[in-house]
């Protein structure tokens, strides 16, 4: 069966990382046509956007993209691709599975005990971009308007972020990563929050987290506050399977994770809506080491896998995977980031995945 799918190459890094991808996701046989289109700074130049409407029709035509990372100058008012597709795809869900591979380098005693999946809502939370300037007149107006609805003082000249959090959109989050558990023969579900102290929202979170969490009892569940989660991941990440976070602090808890297997060379992600699906890895675009053949195609040939699974190729999918893990365990043919003394580039990474895939 021929699949049509959407490559997005990105930029930094990106188009080096994306062709890696393509080529070992070729090696396994999969018939796909790629509708190759542009986003990120390379789309700015060209178009004066970094997010061309062709980019999003194309997604909406095909349904399914892989995307290399794209570069977000910080302070330059381009608006974030990434965070700009998770909302006009309504990519709900952002998948981040953790899983230690032997051969990378970890601080963890224990690496092969993390085998985590983090579940990030992805429209919500201090995300939604809904801030306000230091100094800016509409600031004043929003300040006084909260210091009378709430009778609590806030500092002259204080900028301030929204944290919207709904319980129609926490319900949707929670719901999938239950069904997500249930899907793949994970053991539980925890929901981390800080609940403590932002009653009215992540308070909310939580609250409807146990709601959803009495409708599937056969899925083990637990709440954790979001420090102590983090303390926990690293003592004890045997403790935990599938996390679900509201955005801000599945953000933060996915670079953690990918911390704890190794990197984010190695941590591979998608974006799930109800009729959308973007696969990508959990890098940004390293731009340092753009055109240089140096950084890692793991996470986004990983990104690759899921996407093969999300289509129905589930053996071709652990053929990718089982590849990947082989070239790490060996640590012949790998990446700086997995051995300083780097043997191998980008290319030659993929080269050496692609050899085993053939020899499989
Ligand atoms: P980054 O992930 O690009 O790089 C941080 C560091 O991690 C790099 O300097 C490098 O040492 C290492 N690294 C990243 N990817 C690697 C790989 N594949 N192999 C080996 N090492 C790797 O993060 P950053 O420097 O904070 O962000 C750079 C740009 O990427 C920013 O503009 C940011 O907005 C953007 N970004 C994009 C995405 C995305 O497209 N999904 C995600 C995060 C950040």
């Amino acid at each position: 069966m021929n699949h049509r799918i959407t490559l997005i190459p990105g930029d930094g890094t990106g188009p080096e990382l994306a062709e890696a991808a393509q080529r070992c996701i070729k090696a396994t046989g999969v018939d796909i046509s790629w509708d190759v289109v542009e986003a990120g700074a390379v789309a700015m130049e060209k178009y004066g956007t970094p997010l061309p409407d062709s980019a999003l029709d194309s997604i909406r035509k095909n349904k399914v993209a892989l995307k290399g990372p794209v570069t977000t100058p910080l302070g330059s008012g381009f608006r974030s691709v990434n965070v700009a597709l998770r909302k006009e795809l309504e990519l709900f869900a952002c998948v981040r599975p953790c899983k230690y591979h032997p051969g990378v380098n970890t601080p963890l005693k224990e690496p092969e005990k993390v085998d985590l999946v983090i579940v990030r809502e992805n429209t919500e939370d201090l995300y939604a971009g809904i801030e306000f300037e230091s100094g800016a007149p509409g600031t004043g107006e929003v300040i006084g308007c909260i210091e009378r609805a709430s009778s609590k003082k806030i500092s002259p000249g204080s900028g301030i972020s929204i944290k919207p959090i709904s319980e129609k959109a926490t319900r949707r989050i929670v719901e999938y990563a239950f069904q997500y558990a249930e899907k793949n023969g994970r053991k539980s579900v925890t929901c981390v929050t800080k609940s403590n102290i932002m009653k009215h929202t992540d308070g909310l979170f939580m609250r409807t987290a146990e709601a959803v969490a009495k409708e599937h009892p056969k899925v083990p569940y637990g709440h954790v506050l979001v420090d102590n989660m983090c303390m926990q991941l690293v003592q004890k990440p045997e403790l935990y399977d599938v996390l679900v976070l509201p955005n801000l602090y599945g953000d933060i808890v996915s670079d953690l994770c990918a911390g704890l297997i190794g990197g984010l060379g190695v941590a591979p992600g998608a974006n799930i809506g109800d009729k959308y699906a973007v696969f990508e890895a959990t890098h940004g675009s390293a731009p340092k080491y753009a055109g240089m053949d140096k950084v890692n195609p793991s996470a986004l040939i990983l990104s690759g896998a899921l996407m093969l699974r999300h289509i129905g190729e589930n053996e071709a999918a652990c053929r990718l995977e089982t590849a990947v893990a082989e070239v790490i365990r060996e640590g012949r043919h790998v990446t700086y980031d997995l051995r300083p003394d780097a043997p191998s580039g980008t290319r030659g990474m993929a080269d050496a995945i692609i050899k085993k895939i053939e020899e499989d």
